[in-house]
């Protein structure tokens, strides 16, 4: 792993012409939502943000996404597939995000390999920002994780100083490091590192003690019939808010849009397992029919079937969720109660 600093003013000049290039996919302020996009200059770039409204999953797994269209005005079906993923340089990533994606490499690389997440992987380098603070929700330690931890990442860049400690962390991240090589330097490279000790030291103080899911995915494995699920859907809206923000979840819904007769368009769309429809299946049935099936479904996801399918947890504790659920249905909460129920 190489190490370096840039500068503010330096990283400034390797956005702008990331971004005069048509690469640069950056968090973007916008009425008090952050979200990312590609950005045509520098100056769009929200420095000043603790954690992205939106997560960057999006960046890989579209709210709405072209598969292919279609054409059988011919008497055949003509399907033509969109263009190859632009490259992009997905800047501003915080360390749990990152841990997001890594969560869903598996389920779209697994069995099933989807070309469309592969192929956005593929073209993408990761620079990931370490936190410069927890906020009140934050529990990434609890999952593994941590605020300057820079697993997934290509490049992680922590604020220390007027500058940036730089950690190249991958052949993607080092073929960026070398192209701007004007840019970084190494002096002062020891008072850098050891200011993200410092950060780190500081940041994983604050988190140490949030949440302790310890026990919880055994005890789980026998909680499928337990009161606990139906007391606690009593209070869910069913609004689908914990998992669209979440970066962990990647239910979607395939859609045709139609076009002139006979043409369209096949969509994969956001979906959530928070809807009745979600598993609606067309005799009728529908295997989790009430609230109380769909609210114990999504904290086993994030607390039990994601880790026996992938080996990976379902919740990187980056706390969106709990800040955004409008009755505050709070997962840290249900880690306690989890493991105090009978
Ligand atoms: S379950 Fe909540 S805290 Fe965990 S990753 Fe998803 S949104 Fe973040
Ligand atoms: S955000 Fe809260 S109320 Fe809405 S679906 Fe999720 S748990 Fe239920």
């Amino acid at each position: 792993m190489a190490e370096k600093v840039i500068g503010a003013a330096e990283l400034t000049r390797l956005l702008q012409a990331s971004a005069e290039k048509g690469l640069l996919v950056a968090p973007v302020a916008e009425e008090g939502i952050v979200t990312y996009r590609r950005v045509g200059s520098a100056e769009e770039v929200s420095l000043d943000f603790g954690l992205a409204t939106v997560p960057p999953k999006e960046h890989f797994l579209p709210q709405t996404e072209e598969l292919y269209r279609y054409d059988r005005t011919s008497g055949r079906a003509v399907v033509t597939p969109p263009l190859p993923p632009a490259p992009a340089v997905l800047f501003g990533v915080r360390p749990c995000d990152v841990r997001g994606v890594l969560a869903l490499d598996p389920v779209f690389e697994g069995r099933f390999g989807d070309a469309y997440w592969r192929q956005k992987r593929e073209a993408t380098t990761i620079v990931a920002l370490s936190c410069t603070q927890v906020r009140p929700e934050c529990f990434c330690a609890a999952f593994g994780g941590g605020p300057t931890d820079g697993m997934g990442a290509d490049l992680l860049l922590t604020a220390v100083g007027d500058g940036y400690y730089a950690e190249v962390l991958s052949d993607k991240g080092r073929a960026l490091a070398e192209e701007y090589a004007a840019l970084f330097r190494e002096d002062g490279l020891e008072e850098a590192r050891k200011g993200k000790e410092a950060l780190a030291a500081r940041l994983g103080a604050e988190l140490a003690s949030r949440v302790d899911p310890g026990g919880v995915y055994e005890k789980l494995g026998g909680m499928f019939s337990h009161p606990y699920w139906e007391a606690l859907a009593r209070k869910c809206l069913g609004c689908g808010i914990c998992t669209f923000l979440c970066p962990t979840c990647h239910c979607f819904d395939i859609v045709d849009e139609p076009g002139a007769p006979g043409t369209g368009k096949r969509l994969r769309c956001w979906d959530s397992c928070m809807f009745t429809e979600f598993t609606l299946h067309t005799s009728g049935h529908n295997p989790r029919p009430g609230k109380k099936e769909r609210v114990r479904n999504r904290f086993m996801h994030k607390l039990r079937y994601h880790r026996d399918r992938y080996g990976l947890d379902g919740c990187v504790g980056c706390g969106r969720c709990v800040a955004k659920c409008p009755v505050n249905l709070d997962i840290r909460r249900v880690i306690t109660d989890v493991k105090e129920v009978r």
